[in-house]
């Protein structure tokens, strides 16, 4: 069911997580797997399973997402040494949880293209 996904249960305190963000629309938490000394990942509280099932309704909800990242970056110091922002949609993207997230990555150099 697409509600169970692991990150709607870390939405719904059911899981734990290192939360480091949360309001009424978007959850922040440490990845538990961090790619980067600085790996944190930003959901929206409703399930959109990936990129392509958002419609022009989340327009805001997207947004929030980035600025949400953006600010992020801002308390976790890497906002101006930099820092990438991934969102990987289905199979070849390499998604492996269906609730739409952005990582937030920095702390280190990122190279390019990837892989
Ligand atoms: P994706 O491959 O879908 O873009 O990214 C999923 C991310 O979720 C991975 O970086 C993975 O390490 C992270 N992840 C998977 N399960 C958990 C979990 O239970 N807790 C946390 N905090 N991160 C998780």
């Amino acid at each position: 069911m697409a509600e169970d996904t692991i990150f709607a249960r870390i939405v719904r305190g059911e899981v734990p997580a290192r939360i480091v963000y949360r309001d009424d629309e978007v959850t922040a938490f440490h990845d538990i797997a961090p790619a980067a000394p600085t790996h944190i990942l930003i959901v929206p509280n409703k399930t959109i399973p990936t990129l392509n099932d958002a419609t022009p309704a989340d327009e805001a909800l997207l947004g929030k997402l980035l600025l949400t990242a953006q600010r992020l970056a801002r308390e976790f110091g890497i906002a101006e040494s930099g820092y990438r922002l991934v969102i990987n949609c289905n199979r070849d993207g390499g998604q492996s949880v269906y609730h739409l997230h952005v990582h937030l990555l920095g702390g280190r150099k990122m190279t390019w293209p990837p892989g």
